[in-house]
């Protein structure tokens, strides 16, 4: 299968001239996707193209979509998760979480993710594939589909590890931003870190995209290599001291602050030592702390922290010069945690 979407308007032009068609019908085929964003998404009901270049398209294995929807879930607070299937048969998951202002669209890089986090549904089934950058473009449109406004706001924060798909990932981004029309300063990339690659995703950044402005969002979830290696068994390659070396040089070679993800575990990771140890971790450069609320899956052990731990962790490391703030936990009364929609599925 050869997808469309993810192709620029020189791609798409080109690809009507190959087929003996003028350039317009190139832009007809971008303005389809990108502007009208049809929920069609057949090219057969692309009514603008003469029939016999929509077959030939056909023909040669051209698709717009290779997702197909499976099963989606609502929460109270509008939060969707949906379930999609691969044309292969897989299933990943999305997420589209909306305020008044913002329609985010939380993604997922990989069918199933190889990092293994003790807290995540997805870890548990181990890697599959990594997806294609029309697959991961493709759950914005679902998003949009189902939830009837524009998507503002990207997060790849659904299942897998980014960095692990690097390539996919970028011209996804170039994508969301030249063709989706969002900007890079709206997009953040979360990743548990992998040796080497912090410096990789900017020096990549700049040669695909000409600038690296998006955020990077450490799945940090600890204060010391010890406890970070008991939640991510993955840690243990790469030292906690040795990722925060990497930040500071991903601060100066992007000019961008590092946003930090800390899971709060009842117990694990929640106490006042463990806020003193991550602001000397972390003291010196730019950075931000984002608390996160635990969402508890079946068959794990970990808690959800007090809202009392919570806060205290919170004025901590404020006292101690720290930016931090809470996230507020989205979706929670149903199969909001990443990987646990797909997993009652298969369950079933
Ligand atoms: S939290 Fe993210 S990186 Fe960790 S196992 Fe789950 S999907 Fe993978």
């Amino acid at each position: 299968m050869k997808s469309l979407l993810g192709s620029n308007i020189k791609e798409l032009e080109n690809i009507a001239l190959n087929y003996g068609q003028a350039t317009f019908r190139g832009r007809q085929i971008y303005n389809w996707i990108y502007n009208y964003r049809n929920k069609n998404k057949n090219i057969d009901q692309i009514d603008v193209l003469p029939l016999d270049f929509r077959k030939k398209l056909k023909d040669d294995g051209y698709t717009v979509s290779e997702l197909n929807f499976k099963q989606k879930t609502l929460a109270s607070d509008g939060t969707i998760k949906l379930l999609l299937s691969t044309a292969d048969n897989e299933s990943i998951e999305c997420v589209g979480i909306p305020t008044e202002k913002r329609l985010t669209a939380c993604l997922s890089s990989q069918v199933g993710c190889p990092m293994d986090c003790k807290f995540c549904a997805t870890g548990k089934e181990g890697l599959k594939r990594s997806l294609k950058a029309s697959e991961i473009l493709d759950q914005i449109l679902f998003i949009e589909n189902e939830m009837n406004r524009k998507v503002t706001n990207i997060v790849f924060m659904g299942m897998g590890e980014p960095l692990l798909n690097i390539d996919d990932l970028l011209l996804s981004i170039r994508s969301i931003n030249e063709d989706f029309k969002i900007s890079h300063r709206k997009i953040t990339v979360s990743t548990v870190a992998i040796p080497k690659m912090i410096n990789k995703l900017s020096l990549k950044s700049f040669q695909i995209l000409g600038k690296c402005q998006f955020t990077l969002a450490i799945s940090l979830h600890a204060s010391n290599q010890k406890t970070r290696e008991m939640i991510i068994p993955s840690a243990r390659n790469y030292e906690i001291e040795n990722i925060i070396q990497d930040c500071k040089q991903y601060v100066r070679d992007t000019g961008r602050r590092v946003s930090f993800e800390y899971l709060m575990l009842n117990g694990v990771n929640d106490k006042l030592e463990h806020a003193n140890e991550l602001s000397n971790l972390l003291k010196g450069f730019q950075c931000h702390v984002n608390l996160i609320q635990y969402n508890k899956i079946d068959k794990v052990e970990f808690q959800r922290a007090s809202l009392k731990n919570l806060q205290s962790f919170q004025y901590r490391l404020s006292h101690n010069g720290i930016p931090v703030s809470l996230r507020k936990s989205r979706g929670l009364d149903k199969n909001a945690a990443c990987g646990q929609l797909r997993q009652n599925v298969k369950n079933k």
